[in-house]
C-alpha cells in the first residue's frame, strides 16, 4: 500500500517531518514544578513527556510532578532538595505509550515518528527503553537530539553540566534506561526508576545486579569493583575492621557496608558494597556508597556559595570603619553548613556565622585577606578527595587607614614642650589638648611632611599636667 501513494503525498509527509524534527520547541509547552534558585546554581531535573498525545498534557504534568515529589523524596537528594529545580516540556506524540519491539507485542514494528522521542522497549525482556541513537535507529536526531535540542531552546545560557534530562513514558510496562549516560528514562507505571536511572547519570554509578549481560563494558564504577583487598577497596572508608571481606550476604550483614559478591552484570569476580541498594532493585534505597558518590556529584554541579557580599574580590579601605562581609549559602534540608572566617590564614574565634564584621585597622595597613571557609560536615561523605564539599571566598583588603603616632616627647630648655606625629593623614591631623581625658581642646591643624609633623607647645609649663593627642578631622 505504502509503494502505491502518489509521489506529491509522500512530499508532504516528508516536508511535514522535517518542519517537525526541525522546530521541536515551537509545539512543546514548559512549565516549572519545583523553584527553589537560580538555574545557574542548581541541578535542574527537566522531565519530557514520551508517549503522550494531544490532550494528555494535563496528565503529564500530573506525572510529571509526582515524578519529581519520588525524586525529591529519595536519599540523598532528599537531604539536598534546595539543590534542584524542577521543570517539565511537553512535547505532544502521534501515539500514546511506547513501542515494543518483543515479538508479539503491539506495536512489533518500529516506526519513526510514532512517539514524539521514538523510545522503544528492547526485543528481549521488554524492560529496557531507549532513544535513538541506539539499535532501532542510529539517528540521534529522532531522539536524544530532540532532548538536547529543547534544553538548548529552553536554557541556552545555562551549562549542560548543570542539567539532568529525564523522560517519562507514558506506558503500563515498568521499565526504563539511562540512554548511555544522557537521559533517566522511566515508564510512569513506576518513577522510582528515574531515581535508579539517576544515580547513572549524575553519579556514573554502576549497576549491582548480579545477572549476566554478555558484552557489557568491564569498567568499574564508584559502586563496582573487582578488587578484594581491603586497601584496593574505593569504598573501604566505610568498611569497619571486623567486616569480613568478602562479605557474607547474610541476615546479619545486610544493613553494612562490605563487599558483597555479584555486580556490574556479574555473578562472581565483581563486587558490590551493599547486599541490597537502588542500584540493585530500584524500589530500594541507595547504599551508603552510591549515597556519597551522589553528594559529590551534587557538589560537583552546585556552589555553596550562592552570592556574597562584597561581591568585588579585592576592595581599598582608607577608613577605620566597621565592615561587614556576608555570605548567601545554599542550605540542606536538615544540617547547617558550617563557616569559618579568617584573617590572613588565621581564624577568628567564634567567627562562623555567614555574616562577619571586622575594623580594619587592627590588620594594619598594607595588602590583608580575609577568607571565610564553607564546608558541609554531612555524615553521608567520608572521603571527598576533591575537596568538592568546601569553598573558600577570599577577599583582598588594600588597607590604608590613617593611623597618627606620637613619639620623641621633650622639654625644651625655653619651656616649651615638643613631639612629633608621624603616620598616614591624606586629610591633615588636628592636635588635641586635655587635662582630664575628657574635655579636649584644639591646638593646631596641620598636615604631615614626608610622614611627620613637628609641633611645639610654648605655654605647657604654666599647666600641671596636660594629655596630647593627633587625630585626623571626621
Ligand atoms: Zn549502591
Amino acid at each position: 500500500m505504502k509503494k502505491n501513494l502518489p509521489p506529491s503525498f509522500l512530499a508532504l509527509v516528508w516536508l511535514v517531518v522535517c518542519l517537525h524534527a526541525a522546530l521541536p520547541a515551537r509545539s512543546a509547552s514548559f512549565a516549572t514544578i519545583v523553584t527553589n534558585g537560580p538555574a545557574t546554581n542548581r541541578i535542574n531535573l527537566v522531565l519530557f513527556s514520551e508517549g503522550y498525545t494531544n490532550g494528555q498534557m494535563g496528565s503529564f504534568l500530573s506525572d510529571a510532578t509526582n515524578a519529581a515529589t519520588v525524586f525529591l523524596s529519595s536519599q540523598p537528594y532528599a537531604e539536598y532538595s534546595n539543590y534542584f529545580n524542577v521543570f517539565a516540556i511537553f512535547t505532544n506524540s502521534a501515539h500514546a505509550g511506547s513501542t515494543h519491539l518483543v515479538p508479539g507485542t503491539i506495536p512489533g514494528a518500529y516506526t519513526n515518528g510514532y512517539t514524539y522521542f521514538n523510545s522503544s522497549y528492547d526485543n528481549y525482556s521488554d524492560f529496557f527503553i531507549t532513544l535513538p541513537p541506539n539499535a532501532t535507529d542510529a539517528s540521534y536526531s529522532h531522539g536524544q537530539g530532540k532532548v538536547d535540542s529543547l534544553l538548548q531552546n529552553y536554557f541556552s545560557s545555562i551549562s549542560t553540566n548543570n542539567f539532568m534530562a529525564a523522560l517519562l513514558v507514558n506506558d503500563l510496562t515498568p521499565g526504563g534506561s539511562d540512554n548511555s549516560g544522557n537521559a533517566a528514562i522511566s515508564s510512569v507505571a513506576d518513577t522510582r526508576i528515574v531515581v535508579h536511572e539517576s544515580g547513572h547519570v549524575l553519579g556514573n554509578l554502576g549497576d549491582e545486579y548480579t545477572s549476566a549481560y554478555l558484552g557489557y563494558p568491564d569498567v568499574e564504577e564508584p559502586n563496582t569493583t573487582t578488587n578484594t583487598a581491603y586497601s584496593l577497596i574505593k569504598w573501604n572508608a566505610w568498611i569497619t575492621t571486623n567486616t569480613p571481606l568478602p562479605t557474607p550476604n547474610s541476615t546479619i550483614y545486610q544493613a553494612t557496608v562490605g563487599l558483597f559478591q555479584g555486580a556490574h552484570y556479574h555473578t562472581s569476580g565483581w563486587y558490590r558494597p551493599f547486599a541490597n541498594c537502588r542500584m540493585q532493585y530500584y524500589g530500594d534505597a541507595f547504599c551508603p556508597v552510591c549515597q556519597e558518590t551522589l553528594v559529590l556529584a551534587i557538589y560537583a554541579k552546585t556552589r555553596p556559595v550562592e552570592t556574597r557580599s562584597p561581591a568585588t574580590n579585592s576592595l581599598t579601605i582608607t577608613l577605620n570603619q566597621m565592615l561587614t562581609f556576608s555570605l548567601a549559602l545554599l542550605q540542606p534540608a536538615t544540617h547547617s553548613l558550617n563557616v569559618q572566617w579568617r584573617t590572613n590564614f588565621v581564624a577568628i574565634g567564634g567567627a562562623t556565622n555567614p555574616v562577619l564584621n571586622l575594623l580594619p585597622a587592627p590588620l594594619g595597613n598594607g595588602t590583608n585577606r580575609v577568607d571565610a571557609i564553607v564546608w558541609d560536615a554531612t555524615d553521608l561523605v567520608r572521603k571527598d578527595t576533591k575537596n568538592f564539599l568546601k569553598q573558600t571566598n577570599t577577599w583582598t583588603l588594600n588597607v590604608a587607614v590613617p593611623i597618627l603616632m606620637i613619639d620623641s616627647p621633650k622639654w625644651q630648655t625655653n619651656g616649651s614642650f615638643t613631639f612629633r606625629v608621624t603616620g598616614t593623614a591624606p586629610a591633615g591631623v588636628v592636635i588635641q589638648a586635655s587635662t582630664n581625658l575628657t574635655q579636649w581642646t584644639p591646638l593646631k591643624t596641620n598636615t604631615l611632611s614626608n610622614g611627620q609633623l613637628f609641633y611645639t607647645n610654648l605655654g605647657a609649663a604654666a599647666i600641671p599636667r596636660r594629655f596630647y593627642r593627633a587625630k585626623t578631622p571626621p
